[in-house]
């Protein structure tokens, strides 16, 4: 998703980032109300205003959705859940936070402030409505239309249907009844595809009838709600797959020790095709400086090996994370999704151990996977 994104800036020490599928949103939101809705309720204004109006009204639109964000990350924060960024796309916003809720009632609190945030912001614009007249008829017909869309925004979330904040709601009241997380979940997405299915099957039936704009909508929604909670599903599948199981069962170990002066020819040549391993710290006088990696070694061009030397390429020691080896491979993986690296060194008692790769967590799950084992 890096790719597709434009970095916006921070706010409460969260990356604010747009996903280029929001500009289509955006465009078409400022297009829709300057060519269609503002003309149509409020014939006779000067031509220039309705897109002056469509360009704020959009902007405002796009400030409420990000607070709607940032109340699900503000609130998740202070329940010790760290949020890395928010980002914008084509449906409004995703918080990503990466890990598990930690309570039911966090969890209930974190998804309730969201659709909370929209409606109460509903209700200023309608505030707004009420006394803006008086100031102007512009800020009236804003208000007015901002009002309706925070509140579609506040009702639709609330649908029942996992991963949505409604279908969280749910898993976390279900959870609160169960005590049991991964049973909440599988009941959650399990509806969540059911409400999914709803909206495809309306969307169908309303192509069927002839209306085509609101049916192919309708449908995307239920496509994109199926993926959703189908992603949402895997994950917890591949949860139930690593739980109980510890760094050390997985991880690369005999690692090979390599000078940081190596040139990257000798280095192929003599030390990583003959040995075999994909482990190559590198040391010096008993201090690790970095970790040298195949995927750093494929970005130099290959007539470029003689004159790169190891420690041009590797991964320096400040990038990397370390866990001990008997940490729950669940933990290993937030670890790798929060910090968003590709390995981590696996230390004991100040000594290397090996390192654990998102290849190994992989493997080991398509091995346990092929021979029926969970
Ligand atoms: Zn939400």
């Amino acid at each position: 998703m890096t790719g597709n994104t434009v970095r916006l800036g921070r706010i409460f020490g969260i990356e604010i980032k747009l996903d280029y599928s929001w500009f289509i949103v955006f465009i078409l939101t400022a297009w829709s109300l300057a060519g269609q809705y503002f003309p149509s309720m409020y014939p006779g204004w000067p031509r220039g205003v309705y897109w002056v109006m469509g360009a704020i009204t959009a902007v405002l639109f796009f400030l409420s959705v990000l607070a709607h964000e940032l109340a699900h990350s503000l609130v998740s924060q202070a329940f010790g859940v760290p949020v890395r960024d928010i980002t914008l796309f084509i449906f409004g916003g995703a918080a990503k936070i990466s890990e598990e809720p930690k309570t039911a009632r966090g969890e209930l609190l974190m998804a309730l402030v969201g659709p909370l945030t929209s409606l109460v912001i509903a209700a200023l614009f309608g505030l707004l409505w009420l006394v803006g007249g008086a100031v102007s008829p512009y800020l009236q017909a804003l208000a007015l239309w901002l009002a309706g869309i925070n509140v579609s925004l506040g009702l639709f979330n609330l649908i029942p249907g996992f991963p949505l904040d409604g279908g969280r709601v749910f898993r976390a009241i279900l959870w609160a009844i169960t005590g049991n997380l991964r049973l909440a979940t599988r009941i959650a997405t399990g509806l969540g595809r059911l409400v999914a299915s709803g909206f495809i099957f309306l969307g169908v039936w309303q192509i069927f009838g002839g209306n085509w704009t609101n049916g192919l909508w309708m449908a995307f929604i239920g496509w994109f709600l199926e993926n959703a909670a189908t992603v949402s599903y895997r994950r917890l599948a591949l949860r139930d797959m690593l739980a109980g199981h510890t760094a050390r069962e997985v991880m690369t170990s005999e690692c090979q020790f390599i000078h940081r002066g190596l040139t990257l020819d000798v280095f192929v040549d003599r030390v990583l095709l003959p040995s075999g391993r994909r482990c190559f710290p590198v040391q010096e006088g008993g201090q690790l400086h970095g970790l040298l990696t195949l995927h750093r070694i494929k970005k130099v061009p290959r007539q470029q090996w003689e004159s790169t030397r190891v420690e041009e390429v590797m991964i320096p020691r400040s990038e990397l994370k370390a866990v001990s080896p008997g940490e729950e491979l669940n933990v290993v993986f937030d670890r790798m999704t929060a910090e968003d690296v590709n390995q981590v060194l696996i230390i004991e008692d100040e000594r290397l151990l090996g390192i654990v790769a998102r290849d190994n967590l992989l493997n080991f799950i398509r091995t346990r996977a092929e021979l029926g084992l969970r």
